[in-house]
């Protein structure tokens, strides 16, 4: 698989504002933000799409959403809440191929779908 845009953040080729970093996450704002708060948490291996995912992954995808809790904690919004999206493919707008899940807030969200 040809490296990903995200691949060169975790590889460090490419700059970002890191938020959170663990073995296996990383967390960096987004270059285009769509709220106050836009992070983006992206595992350090490079899975494509929510459809590449395995039970093997089960466990990986919640230590991603316990990851956006606490970047939410650290962010300050934790407690006026926020949004946790994964896009897929061409009908969800997924523009970069590793999978990434989009933390929003800071604001108050309108609707909870397209
Ligand atoms: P998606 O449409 O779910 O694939 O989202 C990809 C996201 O990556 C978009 O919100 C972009 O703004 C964001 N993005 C693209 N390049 C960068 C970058 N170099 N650093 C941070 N975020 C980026």
């Amino acid at each position: 698989m040809s490296e990903t845009l995200f691949s060169r953040i975790i590889n460090r080729e490419l700059p970002a504002d890191i938020v959170y970093e663990d073995d296996e996450i990383l967390a960096f704002r987004d270059i285009n933000p769509q709220a106050p708060v836009h992070v983006l948490i992206v595992p350090k291996i490079e899975i494509a799409t929510v459809n590449d995912l395995e039970s093997e992954h089960a466990e990986l995808i919640g230590k991603m959403v316990l990851a956006a809790k606490q970047v939410a904690i650290q962010e300050g919004i934790a407690q006026d809440g926020y949004r946790l999206v994964f896009n897929c493919n061409k009908h969800g707008c997924q523009l970069v191929f590793h999978i990434h899940m989009h933390l929003l807030g800071g604001k108050q969200l309108r609707g909870s779908a397209a």
